[in-house]
């Protein structure tokens, strides 16, 4: 028992040391730069000031957007994506076609898209419910996380709906703060080589330039990758394993063009976009697509109505768009009702 008990802190203890690297890196940035450079090298009070004031800045918005995206549980589907009481005993009982008949008219009811590559209703047997679009199972979590983007082994967490965009604020100001502090830096171990301060300075100085800049260069590769998939509004797992939709053969389906992929993630309100608190845009489990449901018969006896209004639009101002259009749009609505029923008879 002991050594169970053993095991599992050891398993526990690595788990976290990628957190103590981080932390062991950001102490020796802040000691250097900081303590060594500002506080004993700079003379000109205005410079130390303006570098003090501004590398603490970006060192609280990094380690703020860092902590939450570590500490914020990822968000799971809700309750209507459980399976029933009546689902969970079919799936004991019933082979998998069968238990696949009774998911199509449990996902009828739901905003479901995606399928698995073989077509299927997506679900996951270990939480028991449906899987709603862009959500996957976390092996680490032991849960079902929407949009799942990856699971970061230096967060310790998953990086999906619920703190995607803190995960994007923790590159983008990782960058900033490399960016700044190896740039002061590196002037003053020019300085140092001319002759001009005491040479037992350069060695920590080029020490925290080369770190900061190996650093950056990896950072700076992962925030570009998460732009590209920004730009085409996929998650990690999307761009790996396109997936496949009911009646839509788009690979960049939720895409609307890179401002409005960022605004998805931001949020509306451009006051907050800097800051590391929830503004996307969405409930986590239905996203507009470009492309429209409107061929009922290649659906397979799935028909969904696609979230119709665009995520960025607030339900008042979709009201407003809607009773504009008239009598047009509810013709067509009916229209698709009739086929619906024709399919269903
Ligand atoms: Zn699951
Ligand atoms: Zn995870």
């Amino acid at each position: 028992m002991a050594c169970v008990n053993q095991h599992s802190f050891c398993k526990t203890l690595l788990s976290y040391i990628n957190i103590l690297i981080i932390l062991i890196l950001l102490d020796f940035s802040y000691g250097m730069f900081n303590i060594l450079l500002c506080i004993f090298t700079v003379t000109s009070l205005t410079e130390k000031a303006c570098y003090l004031a501004v590398s603490h800045f970006l060192l609280v918005m990094l380690v703020w957007s860092f902590i939450r995206t570590m500490r914020t549980p990822p968000a799971t589907p809700p309750r209507c994506f459980h399976w029933s009481k009546a689902m969970k005993v079919q799936y004991k009982t019933k082979s998998e076609e069968e238990f696949q008949v009774t998911l199509c008219e449990a996902a009828m009811e739901l905003p479901i898209i995606m399928l698995s590559k073989e077509g299927n209703i997506r679900f996951c047997s270990i939480c028991q419910l449906i899987q709603p679009d862009r959500c996957h199972h976390c092996v680490k979590c032991n849960m079902c996380v929407l949009k799942k983007d990856h699971h970061c082994v230096w967060l310790h967490n998953c990086v999906g709906f619920s703190n995607y965009k803190y995960f994007l604020l923790t590159l983008l100001y990782a960058i900033l703060y490399l960016l700044f502090i190896s740039a002061a830096s590196l002037q003053y171990v020019i300085k140092i080589w001319a002759g001009k301060l005491p040479d037992a300075l350069g060695s920590p100085l080029l020490a925290l330039v080369c770190l900061s800049l190996i650093v950056l260069i990896l950072v700076l590769f992962l925030l570009l990758y998460t732009c590209f998939n920004i730009g085409r509004n996929r998650t990690t797992i999307e761009a790996n394993y396109p997936p496949s939709y009911v009646n839509c053969y788009d690979q960049n389906a939720y895409s609307f063009g890179f401002c409005q992929n960022l605004l998805q993630v931001l949020g509306e309100k451009k006051r907050y976009w800097l800051f590391p608190v929830f503004t996307s845009l969405g409930d986590g489990y239905s996203f507009p697509m470009r492309c429209a449901v409107d061929d009922v018969e290649k659906n397979a006896g799935i028909f969904q109505v696609l979230p119709a209004r665009p995520l960025w639009i607030t339900l008042d101002q979709y009201q407003e768009i809607n009773d504009s259009e008239g009598d047009t749009d509810t013709t067509v609505m009916e229209d698709k009702n009739e086929d619906v029923q024709e399919l269903e008879n």
